[in-house]
C-alpha cells in the first residue's frame, strides 16, 4: 500500500505543467531573408517584434528510451551524432503553437551550444527539444545550458550522467523532467532557419534568452567522444529576423 507521501510524490511527478510563451508584435526587419539556414548569432537590437505565434508548452515527466545515435551509420563518430531521449507518448508532451499542436519527438544535446547571443561567451551545451504537427511542421525549442557544480535542477543531469561512449547504445530511462530541462525565465527570441543537420529542412525555433544548468563535468563527459570540436554545426552567416516572444 502506497504512503501518503508516496501518492503525492507520484502526483507530482505525473503532473503536467503548462507554461505559457506568449508573443510580442510587429514585423519591421529589412534586408534580412525571411528563413535562414541554422544556428545563427543572435542579436538582441535586431528584434523585429512580431506577430508570432503564442506558445503554450505542456511538458510533465516522460519515460522514454536515450539512445547515443549514429545518424549517419557509419559506426564512426562524428559531428552528425547526438545524444537524444525519445519520450514515449503516455505523457503526450506537447506544446500549442497558436492554435496548432505539436507533438515532442524527441530532446537532443549539441556539444558546444549552437546558438550563441552576440555579446556572449558560446555556452557548453545546447538542448534541442523537437516538435512536429500532424503535416510534419517543426518547432524547435533551444535551451542554452551552461556547466556549474551544482545545477539549480539535475533535470538535465538525470538523463546525461552515465551515457555510454559507445555509439548507437539506447537504454531505457525513467521520470524525465521535461519542464525542470526549461531555463526559469522563458523569454525567447524566435526566427525562421532550418535543422542543424542533414536534411536541413525549415524550422520555426525558438531559442531561450535565459539558460538551463548542469554539472560541467557531466557535460564534459558526454562530450568527450565527440572529441574537442563536439557535434555542432558551424554558426550561419545570415542575421536572420528575430522576434522576441516574452512571458
Ligand atoms: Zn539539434
Amino acid at each position: 500500500m502506497q504512503s501518503r507521501l508516496a501518492k503525492l510524490l507520484t502526483a507530482v511527478a505525473t503532473a503536467t505543467i503548462l507554461i505559457a510563451v506568449p508573443a510580442q508584435a510587429q514585423q519591421s526587419c529589412t534586408g534580412a531573408p525571411g528563413h535562414v539556414q541554422s544556428p545563427v548569432e543572435i542579436d538582441r537590437s535586431q528584434n523585429c517584434g512580431a506577430a508570432t505565434p503564442a506558445i503554450t508548452i505542456s511538458y510533465g515527466y516522460a519515460d522514454g528510451q536515450m539512445q547515443f545515435r549514429d545518424k549517419n551509420l557509419n559506426g564512426v563518430v562524428d559531428n552528425h551524432d547526438d545524444v537524444s531521449f525519445v519520450p514515449d507518448q503516455l505523457s503526450d508532451p506537447h506544446i500549442m503553437y497558436g492554435t496548432t499542436k505539436y507533438e515532442l519527438t524527441e530532446v537532443h544535446y549539441h556539444f558546444d551550444a549552437e546558438h550563441k547571443f552576440q555579446g556572449q561567451a558560446a555556452a557548453p551545451a545546447e538542448a534541442h527539444f523537437v516538435h512536429k504537427d500532424a503535416s510534419g511542421d517543426t518547432v524547435v525549442l533551444g535551451v542554452l545550458i551552461d556547466g556549474v557544480g551544482v545545477p539549480a535542477s539535475d533535470a538535465h543531469d538525470h538523463p546525461l550522467n552515465g551515457v555510454p561512449d559507445t555509439l548507437g547504445a539506447s537504454w531505457s530511462i525513467g521520470s524525465v523532467n521535461l519542464a525542470g530541462m526549461l531555463p526559469a525565465g522563458k523569454a525567447s527570441f524566435r526566427y525562421s532557419g532550418s535543422l542543424t543537420s542533414s536534411p536541413y529542412t525549415p524550422v520555426h525555433w525558438v531559442v531561450f534568452n535565459d539558460h538551463a544548468e548542469a554539472t560541467a563535468s557531466t557535460i564534459a563527459q558526454v562530450k568527450a567522444p565527440f572529441g574537442a570540436a563536439g557535434n555542432n554545426r558551424g554558426r550561419q552567416n545570415v542575421a536572420p529576423r528575430i522576434h522576441p516572444g516574452n512571458p
